[in-house]
């Protein structure tokens, strides 16, 4: 679907999930087209970009340059067979690159720092051995290999038509970027904004010290363009970033407040703090024990970002009790 003037939207689709798309973009160019995100590595997904490029007329050789928002498998999973298919080169920021093969290739020792993690921040021995492995089924769909550009923020990817300006925007990846097209005022914003879901943040080894506080920063940094246009890696395009933005962070300090609530009446581990909380607020609210394996670890991970936040600012304290990671309130 041409959602602009020569920008295109192809929806790829998610294995095992029938209802949840990544939107991969076809920005044209007569000198080449720039594909901004690839979706998963499955044969569907090929097929789909295969059919939508056929679809807006355009030709699946021209693309020339794939660039990725940030090394998750819905949107780096596909990168490298696109490369080998079109010779496009793959473009992502230097930080994302950094983790590509330790997340992909060589996990062992990512599933061990992970489930480390897991069980000092109190998830019982019984639920580790899923939680830890809960992401393991993705690699699947992903093909890994070396970028040929690790981009650094304010980098321009261009063709004839169109310059996208490459802002790093930290939090739900660390080498997560935005692309900014100043003069058309569009933006495509991978995961960092969404329409109708609150993007993932989570405190993981792979995360860096403060991801939240990191993911805060990022939307204050959009808050000064003059977009038009928000085009997302899911769900549909919109406009009013600045009021989207808000309701974000809202959501954030929402979160914070039930965290420091469910600390009242004690000292409690990320795991049991996560228990109190209501989760999937967008579809009415899930209670903890009700969610699928990921999204409990998202749960876990994503308590984990807003203790850590909390910590920075000064109003939850942190103490080690055999073995156990125990937060508490200081105001
Ligand atoms: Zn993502
Ligand atoms: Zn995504």
């Amino acid at each position: 679907m041409e959602i602009l003037n020569g920008v295109h939207q192809i929806k790829s689709p998610c294995p095992g999930d029938a209802s949840w798309y990544t939107n991969v973009y076809v920005i044209e160019g007569s000198d080449g087209h720039i594909l901004v995100d690839s979706g998963w590595d499955s044969q569907e997904s090929l097929w789909a970009l295969q059919e939508g490029i056929k679809a807006a007329n355009l030709k699946l050789r021209d693309i020339k340059k794939v660039v990725i928002t940030h090394i998750h498998p819905d949107h780096y999973g596909l990168s490298t067979k696109i490369k080998q298919i079109c010779g496009a080169q793959v473009s992502i920021h230097r930080i994302d690159a950094g983790f590509i093969f330790p997340r992909y290739k060589d996990f062992a020792d990512l599933v061990k720092k992970t489930a480390e993690l897991l069980r000092q921040n109190g998830v019982p021995e019984n639920e580790l051995p899923q939680l830890k492995e809960a992401s393991l089924w993705m690699n699947k769909y992903v093909t890994p290999d070396s970028p040929e550009v690790m981009l650094e923020d304010g980098d321009i990817i261009s063709n004839d038509s169109f310059e996208l300006e490459v802002l790093l925007t930290p939090g739900h990846s660390p080498g997560h970027i935005c692309l900014y097209e100043q003069e058309r005022r569009f933006i495509l914003t991978g995961d960092h904004v969404l329409y109708d879901t609150n993007p993932h943040v989570g405190f993981n080894p792979q995360s860096g010290d403060n991801p939240l506080g990191n993911y805060i920063s990022s939307l204050k940094k959009l808050e000064r363009l003059k977009v038009h246009f928000i085009l997302p890696g899911h769900g549909p395009m919109f406009n009013a970033l600045g009021l989207r933005i808000e309701n974000i962070l809202q959501h954030h300090e929402e979160r914070k407040r039930a965290i420091m609530r469910s600390l009242h009446d004690g000292l409690k581990t990320a795991y049991e703090i996560a228990q109190q909380i209501p989760w999937m607020v967008n579809e009415g609210g899930t209670a903890f024990q009700d969610l699928p394996v990921w999204d409990k670890r998202m749960a876990v991970t994503e308590t984990l970002a807003h203790l850590k936040l909390l910590m920075e600012e000064d109003r939850v304290g942190n103490v080690d009790m055999d073995g156990a990671s125990l937060y508490l309130v200081k105001d």
